[in-house]
């Protein structure tokens, strides 16, 4: 009888070719683990922040609401997408607003005014407040 657990053939090639060891190796895909864990745990929007400020360029970012690491290209990628799902949305709004020539729409009555309150809602939960243009 062991107490040791079986290594998947994997995990020990690995730490023989890196060099850092079976442990070393098991205890990293456990961070990796834990890590993405807490990112798609998140209740998101992911509110990054760089975790080195000290660094001329910030390599890595921390979630201030899940602590999930990632890389700031990951972050910046992740932004990006953002601001892609709120322009989508401001059009939606924009078109429903051009339908209606009144602003702000305020008849809960009216079929777009749930509509639209939804919209800002999704604009919301980007992590921003959905504002109408001047
Ligand atoms: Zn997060």
């Amino acid at each position: 009888m062991t107490d040791k657990k079986e290594v998947p053939e994997v995990i020990r090639r690995l730490g023989e070719i890196s060099g850092v060891g079976v442990v070393r190796t098991n205890e990293i895909l456990e961070e990796v683990r834990a890590n993405l864990a807490r990112l798609n745990g998140c209740a998101g929007p992911h509110d990054f922040q760089p975790i080195d400020e000290g660094q001329r360029l910030s390599r890595k970012a921390r979630c201030s609401k899940c602590a999930g690491e990632v890389r700031t290209s990951d972050w910046h990628w992740y932004e990006r997408a953002m601001e892609h799902v709120r322009a989508d949305i401001e059009q939606q709004i924009e078109a429903l607003w051009a339908d209606h020539k009144k602003w702000p729409l305020d008849d809960a009555d009216d079929p777009a005014y749930g509509i639209i309150e939804g919209l800002k809602r999704a604009y919301q939960a980007t992590g921003k407040s959905w504002e109408p243009k001047k």
